[in-house]
């Protein structure tokens, strides 16, 4: 295999605007795996043969992808087989929940080098959460064997609103004190690479979508249930994010009237506070304070108080209150999205968040409420699945998400000129090129 990290890449110099529209799109099929020889290119692109060859031959000198054995003859010289080199740079990627943070190292195609996990609170504010995010990224450099070419970016995902431009939190309502917060200047001044930053759900939608259940659809729904509830949207085979970066924020969709439902975004009746796991917890250790499950009693016996994770446990054991809690959560659930699938029809709905991975009840339950609810005509071929990455999938859709971003067409010109995004000092704090002019 070729090395660029001698910089020989460097020295070929930036490429034209209209050559970039090309090259991104041909990256992209390959980087995909939707296309393997520039016979493939040629046929599924629509480009001409000379701009695919060119395009190619351009990738390949660039040391974005790579020429391998031949591939099988269909008749004529046989095709040489073209892959992406994934392992031309590593991404750290941080996925912070409201109780928990994940770090992973990963190589430019979303594989997990490294990873680690551990219980953190999101409440004790950035400079906390985000000083121990550090630290773990540096022990993640330290120990990873193996460490594929230079870190060619960071990715951050937050369990809040996140004004995708900017990369800052903007009003979260479980984040206090990050209202704001320059993540993406942080990270950038760090590690002189650049950063995106989106909030949980999102790159949870990029990871089930890029490497997970969703793979191949256009049309998906991913809703985390954790703390919060939130969706993520892949339209027509883009992740939506919505004008400001705000789509998909369904848990604070008003879905009762009862003046006691109070947020905590502050507004009433949010399914969130209905249905969110904060909720089924204090509904869970209001069922033992009522002494009306021996289980639920044992958990606030044993730590003071009763989480989502206790219900879930009991369910699993059979324990008909927590049972009955989780299926009315997931009819409240399975109530929105029987709206959401009127309104968006999806061809999939994926269920993730530590919630959804409790048992079968609750799944069943928005499972019946989404047929019985919504329009036949749009649940006809409708899957309704729980999420298969389990908790890695938010630490994969954060390195698709900056890979994704690195090869947009809005970043590469900054950087292909300097042969990867780390030696360009332009991109290290990347910003849509519109935004610069
Ligand atoms: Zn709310």
């Amino acid at each position: 295999m070729i090395d660029r990290r001698d910089g020989r890449a460097g020295r070929i110099g930036p490429l034209p605007d209209e050559a970039l529209d090309a090259l991104v799109t041909v990256l992209d099929e390959i980087r995909f795996g939707r296309s393997r020889s520039r016979s493939e290119l040629v046929e599924r692109t629509g480009l001409g043969r000379a701009i695919v060859a060119q395009r190619v031959g351009e990738l390949i000198e660039r040391g974005l992808v790579i020429e391998g054995e031949v591939g099988p003859s269909t008749g004529g010289r046989p095709p040489r087989r073209l892959t992406f080199r994934a392992d031309g740079g590593h991404v750290l990627v941080a996925d912070l929940g409201a109780t928990s943070i994940d770090v992973a190292v990963t190589t430019l195609d979303g594989r997990i080098l490294a990873h680690h996990g551990e219980p953190a609170r999101i409440e004790a504010g950035p400079e906390a959460c985000l000083s121990r995010v550090e630290v773990l990224f540096e022990s993640l450099l330290r120990t990873t064997e193996r460490l594929p070419g230079r870190l060619w970016g960071v990715g951050i995902a937050v369990p809040g609103p996140v004004e995708f431009q900017t990369g800052r939190p903007i009003a979260p309502p479980i984040m206090p004190g990050w209202d704001g917060y320059p993540i993406r200047e942080r990270f950038a001044a760090r590690y002189r690479a650049p950063v995106w930053v989106d909030n949980d759900v999102n790159v949870l939608a990029l990871g089930e979508w890029r490497s997970g259940i969703a793979a191949g659809h256009d049309n998906v729904v991913v809703v985390k249930i954790g703390t919060g509830i939130g969706a993520g949207i892949i339209a027509d085979g883009r992740l939506h994010r919505g004008a400001q970066g705000s789509a998909g924020d369904v848990g604070h969709i008003q879905v009762s009237d009862d003046p006691e439902v109070v947020c905590r975004c502050g507004n009433l009746g949010c399914l969130e506070a209905l249905a969110g796991g904060d909720a089924i917890g204090r509904a869970g250790e209001a069922a033992a304070r009522e002494g009306r499950s021996e289980r639920l009693q044992l958990s606030l016996d044993q730590r003071g108080t009763v989480t989502a994770e206790d219900v879930a446990r009991a369910a699993s054991a059979g324990d008909p209150v927590a049972v009955a809690l989780l299926q009315a959560a997931g009819r409240r659930v399975g109530a929105m999205l029987a709206s959401i699938v009127n309104f968006f029809n999806p061809s999939l709905i994926v269920i993730g968040g530590g919630v959804a991975n409790s048992p079968d009840q609750l799944l069943a339950a928005i499972r019946e409420s989404i047929y019985r609810r919504s329009l036949p005509l749009a649940t006809r071929e409708l899957l309704v699945h729980r999420s298969s990455l389990g908790g890695q999938a938010g630490v994969i859709g954060a390195s698709s998400m900056v890979v994704d971003q690195l090869f947009a067409l809005d970043s590469i010109g900054r950087w292909i000129g300097a042969g990867e995004p780390s030696g360009a000092p332009d991109v290290a704090i990347a910003q849509p090129r519109q935004a610069a002019s």
